[in-house]
């Protein structure tokens, strides 16, 4: 066994907790969960007094350099948003600006509790040079979009593909991609799903993220973007369908008897002003609902509790989605997105674990661990994060990124904008 968490409050699967746990981890793996020591020594033993070890959490939806365009361009809907700021802004950056933003968001998930992201670029290489060197996990897409040559694109995808699909054990893997309905055409949806039923990919999409998107699709093919997307095979293909504020009744039926999963983006969807998301319909209705914060630009952070406190809030109707919901959200169906054996403190799970450190006056007196987790718990209260086995994170210290050196290249990326 290469570490052992001892003495410490384990939030199961079932959304109980065991207090005084011990939890073993070996080869990457979870080996052992008991409330006795395991017989096996541990070659590192790590106190759980007062601290909390959750499963780490999955950001199933982000754009992780647009870390650089934080606080770029804020209080406006996304139409002006997107094609008036960020759209220009973007055609500025380079693939070392989109590794330093890449690099700044992962210190900034690493800190905060993310142990795996799925994210959606350009300049994706370098996206992925830096979750290589982080020692994060992830799924990667550089999406097709436009009316541009797909032919790039499919280079762009097989050139990934060959570099980092099953990278490290699995740690990184390459998903198929389409931006949008409203960003691109047929042609380019069935490259797309092409290239993923040709190398057994992933699809990520984002899907009825705004009313306006959703009614010209209607406008223009009679169907919604959802019902288009089914028509040319997308879903073919386990699809991660990002947003799906706007989706019909009809929509999820197609996402759930696809085995889609929706995205939730509460924090965007609402400071871009495109909704709140039926997640509890979605539910219902069998859709798996993972959490996801969107980019920076739109956020404007990667904190995931923030994210699991807005999504329980806003769905706190007669069918509360709960604390212990928004974690599931946040945590195993996320790892169910990304076709991940991860998210649950189980034996031969994945060992994506974050420790929290419970003993600080916001989470005092502790009644309901899983309530204080979600409602109370801020990123910051992380204060160890470990991947496959690996610690990136400890006591504020990133042992995986040299923190000074990306700051320092922040703060300079800045001055092109
Ligand atoms: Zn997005």
């Amino acid at each position: 066994m290469d570490t052992l968490f001892s003495k410490v409050t384990a939030v199961l699967p079932d959304g109980s907790v065991k207090n005084n746990a011990y939890v073993g981890v070996g080869a990457g793996i979870i080996t052992y969960v008991g409330s006795e020591p395991p017989a096996e020594a541990a070659l590192a033993v790590i106190d759980g007094t007062n601290k909390v070890l959750s499963p780490g959490l999955v950001n199933a939806h982000t754009h992780l350099p647009m870390t650089l365009l934080r606080g770029f361009a804020d209080d406006m809907d996304l139409q002006t948003w997107l094609f008036e700021h960020i759209f220009p802004a973007e055609d500025k950056l380079t693939g070392e600006l989109v590794y330093t933003g890449s690099l700044l968001a992962l210190m900034e998930c690493i800190a905060s509790g993310t142990t795996s992201v799925s994210d959606m670029y350009f300049f994706e290489s370098d996206v992925a040079r830096a979750v290589a060197e982080s020692g994060m996990k992830a799924n990667l897409c550089r999406p097709f979009q436009g009316l541009e040559n797909h032919e790039t694109r499919l280079r762009e995808a097989t050139e990934m593909i060959e570099q980092y699909h099953g990278y490290d054990n699995g740690r990184i893997l390459i998903d198929a991609s389409v931006h949008a309905e409203y960003t691109s055409s047929p042609a380019i949806w069935e490259a797309a799903v092409r290239l993923a039923s040709e190398n057994h990919l992933r699809m990520h999409t984002h899907l009825s993220e705004t009313a306006r998107e959703h009614s010209e699709c209607v406008a223009k093919y009679g169907m919604t973007p959802a019902a288009v997307f089914d028509r040319y095979g997308l879903f073919s293909v386990p699809v991660t369908a990002a947003h799906c504020v706007h989706v019909t009744d009809g929509d999820i039926v197609i996402l759930a008897e696809r085995g889609a999963t929706a995205v939730h983006n509460p924090v965007s969807n609402l400071k871009l002003n495109s909704g709140v998301a039926r997640v509890r319909e979605w539910q219902k209705g069998g859709v798996n609902a993972a959490l996801g914060t969107d980019g920076a630009a739109s956020n404007n952070s990667l904190d995931l509790f923030e994210e699991m406190k807005a999504a329980a809030i806003l769905a706190s109707g007669e069918n509360p989605l709960t604390a212990a919901g928004s974690l599931r959200l946040a945590t195993v169906n996320g790892a169910v997105s990304q076709g991940r054996k991860s998210g649950q403190i189980a034996e031969g799970c994945d060992a994506d674990l974050i420790l929290l450190d419970f003993d600080k006056p916001h989470l005092l007196p502790l009644h309901n661990v899983i309530s204080s987790l979600v409602y109370s718990a801020r990123g910051s209260d992380v204060c160890l994060t470990m991947v496959s086995g690996k610690i990136l994170y400890r006591d504020g210290e990133f042992l995986t990124i040299d923190r000074e050196r990306v700051l320092r290249g922040a703060r300079k990326a800045a001055c092109i904008f």
